[in-house]
């Protein structure tokens, strides 16, 4: 097995390296290669990421990803939005478990608004939302594959306002018919509430980019933070693993940044290799690391990155015994 590691940026720099020691240790049989790309390589070469590593990316049979930070510059193109419409990742999978919920929230991520159709003049500017059958279905299809083996699907939209949401919740709900799946639908603002409100209400939701990016930052709120909650980016061919939070420049560093959010990216990683027992692994190391009162800032604790990859790396080692 072929992994390409991106760093990134910002504390990318700091938690990946935790997550890729802990499959290191796991899985000696893979092999790593890593992948400059990046706010830091534009500043140095004036490209965030060419060709020739996409073509890297798209070589590797799984992708761990830090995080990148994308400026308020209109000659730079974000990154990571780049590489999901290149391999074609149209689904971002992101679970968020806590006391008496385990939901998981999948966001279709090669269209809606993030699909780069902008324009900028003078005195206005346009971004295009554009909703596809195909986008569409494809991600109804892969929400509702999770959904069968659990209990429901749950559609997120805003289709009082916006037609493009009609359509697409109009093929997420035939696809859940046609899978058998039971469902219910959910205006994305009031979503947001009651997501917070009843988490234990919710199994799988799928909705659009944009609405999927801003509820997976809300439920994260419920699962302790964002240093803790992990995603995928699945393709067809390809598959990217990542945390949810950003780069965040305001911590970089300075060694606080929470790496259990990478670690169980890495996990992801393993059961999307057919490694179920290795990810499990690593979710049983940081629920014992945890439990133990190691933990970074953001949890009240004051363990560094590194320290807290240190323990995790010493239970791993444990439970391989
Ligand atoms: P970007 O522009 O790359 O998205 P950002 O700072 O806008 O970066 P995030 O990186 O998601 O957004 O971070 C938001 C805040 O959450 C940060 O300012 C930081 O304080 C906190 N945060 C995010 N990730 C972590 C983490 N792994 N550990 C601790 N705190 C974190």
């Amino acid at each position: 097995m072929r992994i390409a590691v991106v760093e990134g940026d910002g504390i990318g720099k700091e938690v990946i390296p935790v997550a890729r020691d802990a499959l290191e240790l796991l899985r000696p049989d893979f092999e790593f290669f890593p992948v400059e790309a990046g706010y830091g390589r534009w500043q140095r070469t004036g490209t965030a990421i060419d060709e020739e590593e996409i073509a890297m990316l798209r070589s590797a049979d799984s992708i761990l990803f830090g995080a990148v930070t994308t400026p308020p510059d209109p000659g730079y193109r974000s990154v990571i939005v780049r590489i999901r419409k290149e391999l074609d990742l149209y689904a971002n999978i992101r679970p968020v478990k806590g006391e008496g919920f385990e939901m998981v929230i999948v966001r279709e991520n090669t269209e809606g608004l993030y699909s780069g159709i902008e324009t900028v003049e003078e005195d206005r500017a346009c971004t295009l939302r554009c909703i596809t059958r195909k986008g569409s279905e494809r991600i109804a299809r892969y929400a509702c594959r999770l959904a069968v083996s659990r209990r429901d699907l749950t559609v997120g939209h805003k289709a009082n306002v916006l037609k493009s949401d009609v359509f697409f919740r109009n093929i997420c709900i035939e696809q859940a018919e046609l899978a058998g799946v039971p469902w219910k639908e959910g205006y994305i603002d009031a979503l947001c509430l009651d997501v917070l409100q009843h988490p234990g209400r919710y199994d799988v939701i799928v909705t659009t980019n944009l609405f999927g990016d801003i509820l997976s930052d809300v439920a994260a709120y419920l699962a302790g933070g964002l240093g803790l909650l992990p995603s995928a980016n699945i393709g067809d061919r390809n598959a990217l693993f990542e945390p949810v939070h950003g780069s965040a420049p305001d911590i970089a560093g300075r060694n606080v940044a929470n790496p259990v959010a990478a670690l169980r990216s890495a996990a992801m990683l393993l059961g999307h290799a057919g490694d179920p027992c290795g990810a499990a692994v690593i979710e049983e190391a940081i629920t014992r690391v945890l439990a133990r009162g190691v933990r970074t800032r953001d949890l009240g604790g004051s363990s560094g990155t590194r320290e807290f990859g240190t323990e995790i790396l010493r239970e791993i080692r444990l439970l391989q015994k």
